[in-house]
């Protein structure tokens, strides 16, 4: 059984970490400080349990391979803090949000169902080009190269998040 009372002090600690990752990389936390930490809490309690911080507003299967896209940060929160200025959980918000000029709210889980998941992506077209361009499944950052880097420059997600765009020749 895994053990999920986590200290205090590793919360505030993840809680850093990420909040300075987020404003490296043009992101920004909840400034509701009380409940992102709830949040970094749910991602570690999902750690433990895991093996992997998955979204902790959504079921995961414990499957690794399954539950890529909604490991933290998962594959839909750009794509909702641009349209709802938050993303599925309200951990990750816009700049109007940070800066009181909006508010959000509940939104709608963008995550497609799990068949539609399982289909396969037409992820990659052809190519002269004598590297393989990899695609960062968060943010979308492209770069040429014989193997993903280890940690996306952007938005820090891990190397397993990159997938092939181009094939290199
Ligand atoms: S970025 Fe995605 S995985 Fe992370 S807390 Fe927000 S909704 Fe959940």
């Amino acid at each position: 059984m895994v053990d999920e009372k986590i200290k205090q002090s590793v919360i505030d600690s993840t809680y850093t970490r990420l909040n300075d990752e987020a404003l490296a990389g043009g992101y920004n936390l909840n400034p509701d400080t009380e409940s992102t930490k709830d949040l970094v809490h749910g991602l570690l309690v999902n750690e433990a349990r895991y093996g992997y911080p998955s979204c902790p507003c959504r079921l995961a299967s414990g499957k690794r391979e399954e539950d890529l896209d909604i490991i933290c940060p998962c594959d839909y929160r750009d794509a909702d803090v641009v349209e709802f200025d938050t993303c599925y959980c309200g951990l990750y918000v816009s700049k109007p949000v940070v800066e009181g000029k909006k508010t959000i709210g509940m939104i709608p889980e963008r995550r497609p169902n799990k068949e539609s998941r399982t289909q396969k992506r037409p992820s990659s077209i052809g190519s002269a080009l004598p590297y393989t361009v990899w695609r960062c499944s968060v943010c979308g950052y492209l770069c040429a190269r014989e193997n993903p880097p280890e940690i996306c420059p952007i938005c820090k997600a891990r190397k397993e998040r990159f997938e092939k765009f181009i094939h290199g020749s």
